[in-house]
């Protein structure tokens, strides 16, 4: 879609799966079953979505998804499906790795991050390099530093070292709280997947749409209850949606989801006393 000067662009790259009863964390099965489909293993198919901002003079990438580093057990226990890259999708838009001017990672687990590096000339055995040359890389400092140090037994297993040890300084932009990469676009913290996950906000035309990363990974986390066993910090994350998700009913912003396998974008609405709703946003169909 356009947004003043922007072009806004969900890209997928691939699918992977999860399990179900994780990814809603103290629903119970009842109740998320009737709404959501799950495999023979119980994983629920996710979609792995991207954003792209062009308005000419940046080409900004917001998550680089599963990228291709991992190995094949790895491909099995999710269920890899990339019959498409991202890569292959931003060439289909003719874009350039070396066009790419910012990538910003919300957050820097495998399945947000996996494109920040690449093997050189694509052998397995090859140097890692970033994948986007020219790219300033944006992360919350705390993130980058829990990433490559504070990682506990719980989410070690989030994190893929050589998508983000392999970037050396001064290639990454390391945010402390709110920022604005270009005026139009905000930068905030939105503690509770981890305490350092952040999401992007575009503002123009008197329009905004919002990359709320894996705040809000589908349409089914809106519930303010309905929060990933995933995240470090729960009680974190309902606050935070106690405070992001009003605003985004009041400035009727078009939410981007990182893992909805059917829906990419919708506006929040609130239905009936601080119960939320959501309408598909036809700009992003
Ligand atoms: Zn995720």
């Amino acid at each position: 879609m356009q947004l003043g000067d922007f072009e806004i662009t969900p890209i997928l790259d691939g699918h992977f799966r999860l399990d179900a009863g994780s990814l809603f964390g103290i629903v119970p099965r009842v109740v998320w079953q009737n709404k959501v489909r799950s495999d023979e293993r119980h994983r629920m198919r996710l979609a792995i979505r991207c954003l792209l901002i062009r308005n000419g003079k940046r080409t900004i990438l917001i998550d680089s998804g599963q990228g291709n580093k991992y190995s094949e057990k790895f491909r099995e226990r999710y269920t890899v499906e990339q019959p498409v890259t991202l890569l292959d999708n931003l060439r289909d838009l003719a874009v350039k790795p070396e066009d790419v001017t910012d990538v910003i990672n919300c957050h820097l687990h495998f399945d947000h991050a996996g494109w920040n590096t690449i093997r050189e000339d694509g052998n397995p055995e090859g140097k890692l390099i970033p994948t986007f040359p020219n790219a300033r890389y944006w992360s919350q400092r705390g993130e980058w530093e829990r990433a490559r140090q504070y990682s506990t037994q719980r989410d070690q297993a989030s994190f893929e070292p050589n998508d983000f040890l392999p970037l050396e300084q001064p290639r990454w932009e390391l945010v402390e709280g709110e920022r604005r990469v270009l005026p139009e676009i905000e930068l905030i913290p939105v503690p509770g997947h981890s305490l350092y996950t952040q999401a992007v906000v575009i503002s123009a035309a008197d329009r905004k749409v919002a990359f709320l990363g894996d705040l809000v990974p589908t349409v089914h986390h809106i519930p303010y209850a309905w929060i990933m066993a995933f995240d470090l910090h729960p009680v974190e994350t309902l606050a935070t949606k106690r405070r992001i998700l009003p605003r985004a009913v009041r400035e009727k912003w078009i939410c981007v989801f990182d893992h909805d396998p059917d829906v990419p974008a919708a506006r929040i609405i609130e239905e009936r006393d601080g119960i939320l709703g959501v309408i598909p946003a036809e700009e992003f169909a």
